[in-house]
């Protein structure tokens, strides 16, 4: 044979990466779906009048080397200085073990938020050793599992605060030692809510004029002090302490708890969790066991399986938005799992000995500097300081500044003479040589008098559960990261059909980035000019956004979805003041919304209207015109998830739209569905004005077990002057908030190109229709459009199996655990239904195993509703099948085969769920929402 090449093109993105279908698999769906091509599906489920005119153009696929040369050119515009800007972020060594073993571990940054208890209990024990962590740092009762930064802490803290204080004023004192970022969020939440803010010195805090108050430990430049009797005289007028509080510091200092504060929050970035550009990095929350009810986010909690033995799971609150709703006091969603658990192994990998000495290190290295610079005659302060000192430097403060950056330093400046820096765990001796050349000083110090206040030493234990005192062989270490993993069901073994949360491939090449120095260890202040790289990549980013929505700016400063609607709804509030139209503060809200939408409302200070849906699940367009007429000059906007919540591309978009535009309303589009419209549609012609993008769920952001995400937020010409840190107030610490996450949608989209992504969309729309045909008849598929079809994801209804067979919703998600897939979207937006999203990445291999699964599980109902199966004693309500249903006693009506080994499990590489079924009831009256002592393991469980 002479030679001959190939037209085969091994980098073509439709063969490989983020298409799972093969050409040969996509021929057999046709016939499944009886259609000639893709082109008539995709036309039979998105209506020709939404359709964008022109294919998307977002330039030809990049190849995977020619995409990580391109990101090299762009890192290489970033330069890294050593940064002691401080402000809430500071230099971190990760441990390359977490490095490794997690950030950069598909088992760990794949994973879903852990609804689903059973196929979680790795991440969910990782969790519950940063609350431990947090709650011993702290001196606090109980922690949450993570909020999304500082900042945006600091401003729940303030809203929980007032929920919680019996004080009636309607004032809050924020001390002005706060960060500016913690000051800036904390107005923008208040300022809706009618609450007053009164920035000043803790002296003259009055405590009978205010709610609460709050105060930052260090403060923003370096002052450590006692706030105990601020707090007392709070108390005594029934109000609260709020304290921000560095959890490293708090290794050498006595803790908020023991100062009497009622709250304590702040970053746990110094914890391994690199800088990133601000973001992402697990914030905490703690508070007093009486106000644990209150708490936003997620809490975990240690409970019991059926077979009695320890087993964690998402207590009390855990949803709270999609239950409360309009009623809800706090929107957080995503939050940030993986940032958490990577801070949680950080105290695990050092224990509480090398966090002490890593905090006494930072101590000793500022405390030379300021004796450094105190003996050669500079004015230096705080009197008492942890890592952060503030100089004046009269006239000769920017020829210091100067000199400092011509050494790669980069200080901060305070006020017009000052300059102020911080230490941290990367500060070598040599940067503190060239930082005392920049003062024109010459004389390092090997030793100095330490500087913090003798009566703020910490004198109580912490981290003193085994989990922070294994052995540091790495080889442990490794070893339990490793086992924490396997008890997980994550992306990188089955697929995770969850409607609504596009759980897609996150490809490798597209994560690369993310750890390279020069986008991890960028401080967010640091000078623009440092930043080039970031900027480019942003804008750039923004940009192709842009062109996939038909929006015209954006906002990348949200931290997640609902952090973006709520961004939104701030910027339709600015927009209508801007135009002096102040009265307006309606919403109206579809009933069949995402628990958020109502909750960033109700947070944006404006006030809930409920809009029915049709039988066929569409918005009830009679019922939103009446709404709309009815509120009139008040009506400020709607919210409307597209496609909507039922998987319709809903033809009565355009009227929705048009109706809220003739009432002087805006539309805000609920982006998460976005997955189902590049290429084909863009919300910004269609109607909307403002949107939220999910990152982490269309742009192939990894969902991290709960977090992080990126939720940026795209609006028309006329919102652009309103978008956060514009017209309205920032909704983050940083100005772009997770921005090292960005890199990884900037290279989804070059890796796809126009063309591929949206190839991408039609295959999202190809899998969930071939899932619908597949299951139709064994199940109902709830709502489909005018021609029959569903969009990207679809809705099966198990309510009739409660009558037929006594089998809930909740039986059938755990069976599909034996069966081993992670159960899809549970009663959301229907009550007693399970919405499947399969998403373009999966292979139609794929797509057969969970539907034969699901086929199988229809047959065991089946048993049941014919008598052959027992009511009780049937693999679906005695699922999940652990090991110890392999091996123990068997007194089941049904073989240990059929219980252990059901249709879609795997023989040789079978997902064993580390527990039986979680008992959700005992897990909430018995909140344990700490590491439980290893005696009590036993305990816990009777
Ligand atoms: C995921 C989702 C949200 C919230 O996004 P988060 O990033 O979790 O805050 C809002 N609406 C819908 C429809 C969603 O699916």
């Amino acid at each position: 044979m002479p030679f001959q090449a190939t037209d085969y093109d091994p980098y073509d993105f439709a063969n490989r990466r983020h298409i799972g279908p093969s050409p040969a698999e996509m021929e057999g769906m046709f016939r499944t779906l009886d259609v000639p091509d893709l082109d008539t599906l995709v036309d039979e489920t998105v209506p020709a009048a939404i359709r964008q005119e022109r294919p998307l153009d977002l330039g030809p696929p990049l190849t995977e080397r020619t995409l990580l040369w391109e990101l090299r050119q762009i890192a290489d515009r970033n330069v890294v200085a050593q940064s002691m800007i401080g402000q809430g972020f500071h230099g971190t060594v990760t441990p390359p073990a977490i490095q490794r073993n997690i950030l950069e571990n598909p088992a760990w940054y794949t994973a879903y938020t852990p609804y689903q208890p059973e196929i979680s209990q790795g991440r969910l024990e990782a969790l519950l050793n940063f609350q431990t962590m947090i709650c011993d740092l702290t001196g606090l009762e109980v922690a949450n599992a993570s909020l999304l930064d500082e900042a945006t802490a600091a401003a729940e803290a303030v809203t929980m605060a007032q929920r919680l204080a019996k004080s009636k004023a309607r004032a809050v004192f924020v001390d002005e030692g706060c960060h500016p970022q913690n000051i800036e969020v904390i107005r923008t939440r208040c300022a809706p809510l009618g609450i007053e803010v009164i920035v000043d010195a803790p002296e003259a805090l009055d405590p009978a004029a205010v709610f609460a108050a709050i105060f930052q430990y260090p403060g923003t430049h370096g002052t450590v002090r006692d706030f105990a009797p601020e707090i007392a005289a709070l108390h005594e007028n029934n109000a609260l302490g709020v304290v921000i509080a560095d959890p490293l510091a708090l290794t050498l200092l006595r803790e908020p708890g023991a100062m009497g504060a009622d709250i304590a929050v702040g970053s746990t970035q110094r914890f391994g969790v690199p800088m990133g550009y601000g973001g992402p990095h697990a914030a905490y929350m703690a508070c007093r066991d009486q106000m644990k009810r209150a708490m936003p986010g997620r809490i975990v909690g240690v409970s019991k399986d059926a077979r009695g033995n320890k087993a964690y799971r998402l207590s009390l609150q855990t949803r709270e938005q999609h239950i409360r709703r309009e009623k809800a006091t706090s929107n957080v969603c995503t939050a940030q799992a993986l940032l958490a658990v990577m801070a949680g192994f950080y105290a695990v990998f050092h224990g509480p000995a090398g966090l002490k000495a890593i905090a006494q290190r930072i101590h000793l290295k500022t405390a030379r500097i300021a004796d450094a610079l105190g003996r050669a005659g500079y004015a230096v302060g705080p009197a008492g300081f942890f890592d952060t000192l503030t100089i004046e430097c009269g006239a000769l403060r920017e020829v210091i500044f100067s000199a400092a950056a011509d050494r790669g330093i980069n200080l901060r400046r305070v006020g017009p003479t000052r300059i102020g820096l911080s230490l941290d765990e990367t500060t070598r001796d040599e940067t503190l040589e060239s930082l005392l050349q920049a003062f024109g000083v010459d004389d390092l110090p090997a030793d100095a008098p330490h500087g913090l206040p003798e009566d703020l030493l910490r004198t109580s234990d912490y981290l003193t559960h085994p989990v922070f005192h294994m052995n540091r062989a790495e080889t442990e270490m490794m070893r339990y990261m490793r086992r924490l993993a396997d008890r997980d069901l994550a992306l990188d073994r089955a697929m995770i059909p969850l409607g609504s949360c596009t759980m897609k491939l996150n490809a490798a090449a597209e994560m690369a980035a993310i750890t390279w120095p020069e986008f991890a260890e960028m401080h967010p202040f640091a000078p623009a000019d440092q930043a080039q790289g970031y900027t480019d990549l942003i804008d750039d980013l923004s940009d192709r956004l842009c062109r996939i929505t038909g929006f015209d700016a954006m906002s990348m400063q949200p931290n997640s979805g609902a952090q973006g609607e709520y961004a939104g709804l701030l910027a339709i509030r600015s927009w209508h003041s801007s135009r002096g139209d102040e009265g307006r503060d309606v919403c109206l809200i579809p009933v069949n919304a995402h628990g958020t939408n109502p909750a960033s409302a109700q947070m944006a200070g404006m006030k809930v209207v409920a809009v029915k849906c049709t039988e066929r699940g569409d918005i009830d367009l009679a019922d939103f015109r009446a709404k709309a007429e009815a509120a009139g000059g008040s009506l400020a906007a709607c919210m409307i998830t597209y496609p909507s919540t039922h998987g319709v591309f809903e033809e009565g978009i355009a009227e929705a739209c048009e109706i809220t535009h003739a009432h002087g309303g805006q539309v805000y589009f609920d982006g998460a569905n976005l997955n189902a419209m590049v290429g084909l549609v863009k919300p910004g012609e269609i109607g909307a004005d403002v949107s939220h993008l999910n990152l982490h769920k269309t742009f192939c952001i990894p969902h991290g077990g709960g977090g992080p995400g990126m939720g940026p937020i795209g609006v028309k010409a006329h919102l652009a002057s309103h978008l956060p840190g514009r017209g309205s107030g920032s909704v983050s610490g940083a100005p772009f908030g997770s921005a090292s996450i960005l890199p990884i949608s900037w290279a989804y989209c070059r890796l796809m190109g126009g063309e591929g992504l949206t190839q991408a969309t039609r295959i999202a729309i190809l899998n969930a229709n071939y899932i619908a045909e597949r299951l139709e008849g064994a199940y109902r598929v709830l709502y489909r459009g005018t021609k029959g079809r569903v969009a990207h994801e679809c809705i099966l209804d198990m309510r009739p199996f409660q009558d037929s067979a006594g089998i809930t919703v909740d039986d059938i998600a755990k069976r599909l655990m034996d069966n081993g897939f992670h159960a899809p979207t549970m009663s959301f937006p229907v009550a007693g239904t399970l919405m499947v999203e399969p998403t373009e990445s999966e292979t139609r291999a794929e797509l057969d195993r969970f539907c034969d699964a699901m086929l199988s599980i229809r047959e065991e109902i089946r048993a049941i509703e014919e008598g052959r199966s027992d009511r009780d004693a049937n693999p679906l309500k005695l699922a999940p099948h652990t090991v110890e249903d392999l091996v123990g006693d068997w007194e089941r009506p049904y073989s240990r085969e059929t219980g252990c080994f059901p249709a879609g499990s795997f023989r040789v590489d079978k997902y064993w769920p580390p527990v039986n079924r979680v008992d959700n009831v005992f897990g909430d009256r018995n909140l344990i929402c700490t590491c439980p002592p290893m005696e009590d393991y036993a305990e816990a469980a009777e």
